[in-house]
């Protein structure tokens, strides 16, 4: 199932996803994750997410006793410009390169929003902050700024000299 890419949005040339891949599970060696909606990208990045899904964030769920069962306000593909600016640069989301996540669900019922200030899950977002910031070059978060208070986005931007960028205030 793609994602509803109004056509003549998808059709301009910088928001063409060079060999896309869509998929809405990512299997486990025990069970799968199922994103709530299906996401669009491109391919090399979509390995990078399911690898963070699969062996970081499974690895997390397990150290809870638990399993990573549902990722919610999942977001790929989306041909605008960063942070839905007018006059901003093409966003990385244009290119199938970016990822949008809101929170996390567990098969021992609970629900973790990324954005929270819970001092109970302090150490499971803090995790997962060490872990989307080791594997994606941008990570942009709550406390990065106003388009990014209430989730998380990753994308493999490459800059210069390597620099990463890991802004996500984990109260
Ligand atoms: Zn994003």
């Amino acid at each position: 199932m793609a994602l509803p890419v109004p056509a003549a949005e998808s059709s301009r040339p910088e928001c063409a996803i060079e060999d896309p891949i869509t998929f809405r599970e990512v299997d486990l060696p025990d069970g799968k994750v199922t994103l709530d909606s299906a996401v669009t990208l491109r391919c090399d990045f979509a390995v990078e997410v399911a690898g963070w899904i699969r062996d970081d964030l499974a690895a997390l769920a397990q150290k809870e006793n638990t399993k990573l069962t549902k990722l919610s306000g999942v977001g790929g593909h989306a041909c605008r410009n960063r942070n839905g600016a007018a006059n901003a640069p093409i966003s990385e989301h244009a290119s199938g390169n970016a990822l949008d996540l809101f929170g996390l669900a567990f098969e021992n019922g609970r629900n973790v929003a990324l954005a929270g200030k819970e001092p109970e899950l302090r150490p499971l977002r803090q995790a997962i902050q060490r872990s989307v910031c080791g594997r994606f070059t941008t990570v942009l978060g709550p406390g990065a700024d106003a388009s990014h208070k209430d989730h998380l986005h990753m994308d493999l931007r490459e800059r210069t000299r390597g620099f990463r960028m890991c802004q996500w205030a984990v109260e």
